[in-house]
């Protein structure tokens, strides 16, 4: 079984220490997960999150940064591991592993960044500054330079101030026209957030079109908006010039890398801006050999995933969770799937509030505080809680409905005793 092999070089993980017993942690739930409660589980002092008194959290909730956005799988950890055995120059690993992948997803180029935000400060200044070295000296002060970047009103949001990193000041524009009129020859990108296609006036097709007439190169952030599979390249397929990936979501590659994908002369651009070079405004936006290596592991990877089968399984454990409320009075459940992000199946658990005596904030609250501790998400729109099975380990759909149906079991109890 192929899963021997990690339980035999767990310890060479654990006498190596810091990230590498981190990883090994990983690697220790994945092994006792699949192995069965049964099976000899590792010493508890051996556990990095119990040495340092960290919680572990069940996620029922999808990729979110502060939740630490998904799970490497063995084959990531092994190509780290394999990656901290050796010396290499950084520069040639970056370009051998950008090279592969731009192959592999048939775009012209692409680069491992720091996560998509290390991707967006790297696209903008790629655009403002191109191969110059004395501008990529220069930045963030843009004095001769291109200082505008053009972005929808309602596209802004927090992750934007990665591209203002540079320097630039954002134009807000809402119709075509006036996107049209804000493009001058200070403009040096058209950045989308492919998360609001449907809340803005202009569409990918008509950005990029857009970009094409006034040859101002365009971006698409599309850090959380991989499945389907073939959206990594889709946007650069479509004429996007830059696309960005968050690596430690959906991809399940580290946590702290990313994806940029595009245009060969603009992702040269951008590898200048970056570390290892030291005068550059990416230098600290460093991703290491290990990241570079997990990374590249993690997009071999999810290319040969059978996607169909990962999803009809989500929609199993969705499945479990909903026949263990179902027979609850009041409770309702039905299943969505966000548009963009996230764009998995998930169950939205709802029920009258008045007749349990409970809000959904309470509910999530209990799931949260309880043991195992579960994190899902709160829909204040439609008053009740979301789970998706995105992100779960094998059996923690399990606890997940034992926990909510004994929240609401108990909730409806105390109501009609009180
Ligand atoms: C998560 C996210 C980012 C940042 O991605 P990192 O990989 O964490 O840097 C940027 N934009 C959007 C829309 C995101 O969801």
């Amino acid at each position: 079984m192929a899963l021997s092999r990690w339980r035999f070089s767990r310890r060479q993980f654990v006498a190596e220490g810091g990230l590498l017993s981190a990883l090994a942690s990983i690697s220790d739930r994945l092994f006792s997960a699949e192995a069965g409660p049964a099976a000899a589980r590792p010493k508890k002092s051996a556990n990095i999150y119990d040495r340092l008194g960290v919680r572990t959290r069940i996620n029922a909730k999808g990729t979110y940064t502060y939740l630490t956005g998904s799970l490497v799988p063995p084959e990531v950890v092994q190509a780290m591991h394999q990656a901290a055995e050796h010396y290499v120059y950084l520069e040639e690993l970056q370009i051998a592993a950008g090279k592969k992948i731009a192959e592999w997803l048939g775009v012209e180029a692409a680069m491992v960044t720091s996560g998509a935000a290390g991707a967006m400060t790297l696209a903008t200044a790629a655009c403002i500054t191109g191969k110059d070295p004395d501008k990529i000296r220069r930045i963030p002060d843009l004095t001769g330079m291109r200082t505008e970047v053009v972005v929808q009103k309602s596209h802004r949001n927090g992750f934007d101030h990665a591209v203002r990193n540079v320097g630039v000041r954002l134009v807000e524009v809402e119709s075509l026209e006036e996107a049209e009129q804000a493009i001058n020859a200070a403009t040096a990108m058209l950045y989308y957030s492919n998360f609001a296609q449907n809340m803005g006036r202009i569409s990918l097709e008509q950005w990029v079109a857009l970009g094409k007439k006034h040859s101002v190169p365009t971006f698409n952030d599309a850090a959380a908006d991989v499945p389907p599979l073939s959206h990594l390249s889709d946007y650069n397929k479509m004429g996007f010039d830059l696309v960005a990936f968050s690596g430690g979501k959906g991809l399940r590659g580290p946590q702290c890398a990313g994806l940029l994908l595009g245009r060969k002369d603009l992702i040269e651009a951008a590898l200048l801006n970056s570390n290892p070079n030291e005068d550059t405004i990416g230098r600290g936006m460093k991703v290491g050999k290990e990241e570079i290596a997990g990374m590249y592991a993690a997009v071999e990877r999810y290319l040969k995933v059978n996607h169909d089968a990962e999803w009809k399984a989500w929609e199993k454990k969705l499945e479990t969770i909903e026949r263990s409320v179902s027979s609850i009075p009041s409770v309702r459940t039905e299943r969505y799937v966000p548009d963009v992000a996230n764009h998995v199946p998930h169950v939205r658990v709802t029920w009258d509030q008045a007749a349990l005596g409970l809000t959904p904030q309470e509910c999530a609250s209990k799931l949260e505080q309880g043991d195992p501790s579960i994190v899902c998400l709160v829909d204040e729109k439609e008053k009740g809680l979301g789970f998706t099975a995105y992100m779960m380990q094998p059996g923690d759909e399990l606890t997940v409905a034992r926990r909510l149906r004994a929240v609401l079991v108990e909730a409806g109890k105390k109501q009609s005793q009180g």
